[in-house]
């Protein structure tokens, strides 16, 4: 579904991403993993189009979109900090893209609602977002973004925010709602527990490039090289 060829993003004079093939097929979870400055914000950037690449190719289903804006691209993101309109209740939140688009009062209605349903907080739509808890925003920055069903769906760090238990609770819940919906899922993360439970494949990243990308086993079985074996943690 998402496919980048020859991709390189400079900054002055400093390659962030350096040459750089990815194939993401439909409905797969790939999480990119590696040190801090690696690049994998950088490579959602640009499939989101926050971010030119400064040379190579970037597809989405087969089209061209290295040039097109972020919004007529059939992609969106979830950041860690949620970035919930303060005022507007969770119902509004979650309805917000689709009015911005000009559907109709009753059709975002039901499509909120089963939205809601979807990540089970049904029962919040009246809130204002400081009334949740982080796991429950963290859900409707979820909801909010398939709501406008995307192919894909870029997180950034999404659960990075969530202390430990309702982490592993989100991991869990998270990892249902791209099965039932079927979307594809790129997902950064620090985590490399994380990493492994969730995704289909990972890919580790070092300096702007993919050092290593298979599936969680492979990668953690049988890293191709020193740098994935010490990133992991798996050797001396
Ligand atoms: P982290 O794990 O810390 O989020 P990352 O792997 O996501 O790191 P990026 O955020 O993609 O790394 O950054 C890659 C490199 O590009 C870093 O050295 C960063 O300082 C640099 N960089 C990113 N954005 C810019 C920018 N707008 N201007 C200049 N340099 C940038």
């Amino acid at each position: 579904a998402v496919s980048l060829r020859g991709v390189t993003k400079t900054f002055g004079e400093f390659d962030a991403v350096k040459d750089l093939d990815l194939d993401v097929r439909p409905g797969e979870f790939l999480s990119m993993l590696g040190p801090s400055g690696s690049g994998k914000t950088t490579v959602l950037r640009m499939i989101a189009g926050f971010e030119d690449a400064t040379s190579g190719a970037i597809s989405l289903n087969g089209v061209d979109v290295t040039r097109v804006p972020p919004h007529r691209r059939q992609v969106n993101t979830v950041f860690q900090d949620y970035a919930l309109f303060p005022h507007l209740t969770i119902e509004e939140n979650v309805g917000y893209g689709l009015r911005v688009r000009g559907e109709g009062r009753a059709a975002r209605r039901e499509r909120v609602g089963s939205a809601l349903e979807q990540v089970r907080l049904a029962h919040v739509a009246q809130r204002l977002p400081h009334q949740l808890s982080g796991g429950q925003r963290q859900r409707i920055a979820l909801a909010r973004a398939l709501i406008l069903r995307p192919q894909v769906l870029l997180l950034d760090e999404p659960l990075g925010a969530l202390d430990k238990q309702l982490r592993e609770q989100m991991q869990i819940e998270l990892k249902q709602i791209q099965r039932e919906v079927g979307i594809t899922f790129i997902f950064v993360t620090h985590d490399q527990e994380e990493a492994l439970t969730l995704s289909d494949r990972v890919a580790v990243f070092n300096g702007g490039r993919i050092e290593q990308i298979g599936t969680p086993r492979e990668v953690y079985e049988y890293p191709q090289t020193e740098f994935v074996a010490r990133f992991l943690g798996l050797s001396n």
